[in-house]
C-alpha cells in the first residue's frame, strides 16, 4: 500500500474510504468490521496490526470526517483506549492476533480490573491472587470501581502471582475472560443515577497461562503502560471519539442499524460528562436564557474558555512528545490536573447559569439535563486515572526532584508488609 504522509493525503484517502464503506443501513457489527479491517479505526496502530501507522493528527482528521459524514466512530471503551495499546507494546504476536482484531472491530469489550477496596492510589498493594494450576491460573479476590464491568467480555486483570516477591515485583497482568461461573459482577450506582461501574468478585475463576501479557510477575511494568495511556487519554478530554457505542455482544449495540445509532448520537447532542466541549454547551445555554450580559457569568465563561485553550495546548505538547518518540511525560500529569479544574468550574458555573432548574434533573429542564449530569459527574475525573493528589506527588517527585514519600524498603517481600498502611508509589 502507498504510504500516506501529508495531512491532505490522509483526509483524501479517508474520505474515499468513507464514501465507499459507510452505509447507514448495515448493522453496527458490519460497519465496525469494515472500519476495523480497513485500519482507519485505529490509524496510529502499526499497519501489520490493524492500523495505518500514522501520527496522532490522523485521529483528529478521521474524527472530523466522521462527524461531517454523520458516521459512527470506532468502538468506544477501554479496549481501544487501554488494552489495545498495552498489548501492542507488551503482547506476543499470538496475543496480538487473538485480541487486537476483536478490539478494532468492536466484537469484544474490555474493562480494567485494577482497583481493589484496599488498593487504589497504592495500586501495588493489590491482594487478588492468582495460583498456578497446570497451564491455568486460579483467581480469588475482589476488584471495585470497574467501569463497564457489566458489559465487558475481557478484563485487564492485575493479580498477585508471587507473594514472596516485593510488592511491585510479584504482580502479573492477565487478559481475563469475564464470562465464566467464578465471576460475579455487581453494578454500583453513582449519584448521577447511572451504574457505569461495578464490583467484581472472583471465586476460583480461571485464566489460561498464555493470557499473561508481558510475562509472569512483570505486570507492574505492563500496568504502567496502561496507566500512561489512561492519563494521556483523560487529560485530553477522554471518553472516546466520534460518538460511538460500547463494543461487544453484552452491550447489545452490534445488531442495531448503524444509521439509527448515528441519529441517536446526533439527537442527544453533547455527550454526557464530556467536559472538553462544556464551554460551547454553557455559552449556548447562557445565550438562550439571556445570561450572557451578566458580567460575572461572562467572566467565568471566559475563564472556562481560557482553561480549555490551555488544556488544548498541553494536549498538543503531548502529541508532539509522542510524535518525537518520547512517551507521555509530565505533560500528561498537568493535563489531567487541568481537566480536574475544568470539571470543578463547570460544576459551579453550569447551575449558576440555569438557576433553580439546577436543583432538579430531567430532559425537560433548561439545557435538557446535561448541566446537571456534568455537575453530578464532576468529582469523578479528579479521582480516576490517579487522583489529583497522586498527580501532584508524581510531579513533585519525578519532575521537581523532591524527596520520595517515606515507606518500607522496596525489597521487602509482599507477604511481610502490613497491607494498606504503605505510602503510594
Ligand atoms: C468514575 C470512576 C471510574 C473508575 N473506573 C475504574 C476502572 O474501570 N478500573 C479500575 O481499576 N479502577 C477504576 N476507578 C478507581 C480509581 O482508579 C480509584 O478510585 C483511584 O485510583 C483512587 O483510589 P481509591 O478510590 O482507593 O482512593 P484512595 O487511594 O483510598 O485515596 C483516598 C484519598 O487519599 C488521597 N491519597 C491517597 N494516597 C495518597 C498519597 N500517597 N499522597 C497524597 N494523597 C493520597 C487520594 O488522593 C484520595 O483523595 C474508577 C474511579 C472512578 C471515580
Amino acid at each position: 500500500m502507498e504510504v500516506t504522509t501529508t495531512v491532505d493525503d490522509v483526509r483524501t484517502e479517508f474520505r474515499a474510504f468513507l464514501a465507499d464503506a459507510w452505509d447507514p443501513d448495515i448493522t453496527v457489527a458490519q460497519w465496525w468490521e469494515r472500519f476495523g479491517d480497513s485500519g482507519w479505526a485505529a490509524p496510529t496502530w502499526p499497519e501489520e496490526w490493524f492500523g495505518k501507522g500514522l501520527g496522532r493528527d490522523a485521529v483528529s482528521i478521521v474524527n472530523e470526517e466522521l462527524r461531517a459524514a454523520g458516521a459512527v466512530g470506532a468502538p468506544s471503551g477501554l479496549g481501544m483506549l487501554l488494552a489495545g495499546p498495552t498489548i501492542l507494546t507488551h503482547g506476543t504476536d499470538e496475543q496480538k492476533v487473538r485480541y487486537l482484531r476483536p478490539i478494532v472491530t468492536g466484537r469484544e469489550g474490555w474493562c480494567q480490573l485494577f482497583s481493589e477496596p484496599g488498593a487504589g492510589s497504592d495500586l501495588a498493594s493489590l491482594q487478588t491472587k492468582a495460583e498456578r494450576d497446570g497451564d491455568e491460573w486460579v483467581i480469588n479476590g475482589q476488584k471495585v470501581w470497574t467501569s463497564g464491568g457489566q458489559v465487558a467480555e475481557l478484563g485487564m486483570l492485575l493479580a498477585r502471582t508471587d507473594p514472596d516477591a516485593p510488592k511491585h515485583k510479584g504482580i502479573s497482568y492477565f487478559a481475563f475472560p469475564m464470562n465464566q461461573p467464578g465471576v460475579e459482577v455487581r453494578p454500583l450506582r453513582e449519584m448521577t443515577g447511572r451504574a457505569l461501574f461495578s464490583e467484581v468478585f472472583f471465586d476460583d475463576a480461571r485464566v489460561r497461562d498464555d493470557a499473561i501479557i508481558g510475562g509472569e510477575s512483570n505486570g507492574w511494568l505492563v500496568a504502567n503502560t496502561t496507566l500512561a495511556n489512561e492519563r494521556a487519554g483523560l487529560g485530553s478530554g477522554g471518553g472516546g471519539a466520534g460518538g460511538a457505542a460500547f463494543p461487544g455482544h453484552k452491550a447489545g449495540m452490534l445488531e442495531v442499524r448503524v444509521g439509527e445509532l448515528a441519529e441517536r448520537t446526533s439527537r442527544s447532542g453533547v455527550q454526557p460528562a464530556n467536559f472538553g466541549r462544556a464551554f460551547e454547551l454553557l455559552r449556548t445555554i447562557a445565550d438562550k436564557v439571556g445570561r450572557t450580559d451578566d458580567p460575572i457569568i461572562r467572566q467565568r465563561l471566559a475563564e472556562l474558555y481560557t482553561m480549555n485553550e490551555l488544556g488544548r495546548f498541553t494536549g498538543l505538547r503531548i502529541k508532539s512528545a509522542l510524535a518525537s518518540g518520547r512517551g507521555p511525560g509530565p505533560e500528561a500529569n498537568t493535563a489531567k490536573l487541568m481537566m480536574s479544574s475544568i470539571c470543578r468550574l463547570v460544576r459551579d458555573l453550569g447551575p449558576e447559569i440555569i438557576g433553580p432548574d439546577g436543583m432538579i434533573v430531567g430532559s425537560d429542564t433548561t439545557g435538557g439535563g446535561v448541566v446537571q449530569e456534568l455537575t453530578l459527574f464532576a468529582p469523578a475525573p479528579s479521582i480516576y486515572g490517579g487522583s489529583d493528589e497522586i498527580q501532584r506527588n508524581i510531579i513533585g517527585e519525578r519532575v521537581l526532584g523532591l524527596p520520595k514519600e517515606p515507606g518500607p524498603d522496596k525489597s521487602t517481600p509482599f507477604r511481610e508488609l502490613k497491607v494498606g498502611t504503605q505510602s503510594g508509589d
